[in-house]
């Protein structure tokens, strides 16, 4: 790949919004911001109705939005995480979507779903086809999420509007941190599932830990010496500020690849240029398909990754 501006490689984030406080993911992105990282932010629009696992802050939060409006002035993407941090009815996910719009200033370029949410797009063993999904429905994860975003008829439908205004939804992750070299032909368009736009890959730092682990010294040097592509799934409010400080060696791994010599822009950013690379949204074959849903279902039963 021939990234822009004689760049080596790619790396961006898409952070999940669950356990953002602020407190704990302000110095986060202070640190990227000043190494220059531009990656994408997810939020979640409407504050909780009840109490539930997995929460965070939303841009009800007027000091909260107020921040996220700063990241995006800075050239940070923000991301769309669901409605809320429970799941949301048809009604209340379109009011999400305008409020979305009308506070960040455009519909959402990219999305993940959001684990407990019902109104989740393609999600759990909708993922998967034919008898990789009979092996997911008998491995029976534990708490498998709910999905019926995209099915028409449930409370829970907005797969037209997802359709229509998002244009990025991440599926599979991986643990490898040349997310490309897994997925080269992403952004792409599977016709099983027409209310999603398109789907990219990621690779697996859902927490500080696995965060760190992905992005060890060995790894950066070999995503930068293959040029490859890297879109890391996290949460940056899972471990990375705490106790009144960054962790350490976050930052010595931040800093280290922030050398390297990268392009670090946002998701859909990134996207953009793979799919204006392939001539266009990638239409994803059976064999593609096939090879892509085995190697994250053989990892997922291997260490249970996203
Ligand atoms: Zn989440």
């Amino acid at each position: 790949m021939n990234w822009p501006d004689n760049k080596k490689f790619a790396f961006t984030v898409f952070d999940d919004a669950d356990n953002d406080f602020l407190t704990n993911t302000r110095p986060v992105y202070d640190l990227l911001s000043d190494l220059g990282f531009r990656t994408t932010k997810s939020v979640w629009t409407l504050a909780p109705r009840f109490e539930t696992e997995l929460t965070g802050l939303s841009t009800e939060d007027a000091a909260y939005l107020e921040w996220i409006q700063s990241l995006v002035a800075k050239g940070f993407e923000v991301g769309w995480h669901g409605a809320r941090c429970h799941g949301s009815p048809r009604d209340e996910t379109i009011k999400a979507l305008d409020l979305f719009r009308e506070r960040i200033g455009h519909d959402p370029v990219s999305m993940s779903n959001h684990f407990q949410n019902e109104e989740s797009i393609y999600w759990g063993q909708e993922r998967l086809s034919g008898f990789a999904k009979l092996v997911y429905l008998l491995a029976n994860f534990r708490g498998r999420p709910k999905s019926s975003g995209h099915r028409e008829g449930s409370v829970f439908f907005w797969g037209d509007h997802c359709v229509q205004r998002v244009k990025y939804i991440r599926n599979f992750v991986f643990r490898e941190i040349d997310t490309l070299s897994v997925c080269p032909f992403m952004p792409y368009h599977d016709q099983r599932f027409p209310m999603a736009n398109a789907w990219y890959a990621s690779s697996e730092g859902g927490d500080v830990g696995d965060f760190n682990e992905l992005l060890k010294e060995e790894n950066q040097d070999r995503l930068a010496e293959r040029g490859g592509g890297c879109i890391v799934y996290t949460h940056f409010g899972k471990g990375f500020f705490e106790n009144g400080k960054l962790d350490g060696r976050f930052t010595a791994l931040m800093t280290r690849l922030a050398a390297l010599g990268g392009w670090y822009v946002p998701v859909g950013r990134l996207l953009d240029y793979l799919a204006e690379q392939n001539g266009g949204v990638h239409p994803i074959g059976w064999e593609e398909r096939k090879n892509l849903q085995w190697r994250w279902l053989s990892s997922k039963l291997r260490h249970g990754s996203s």
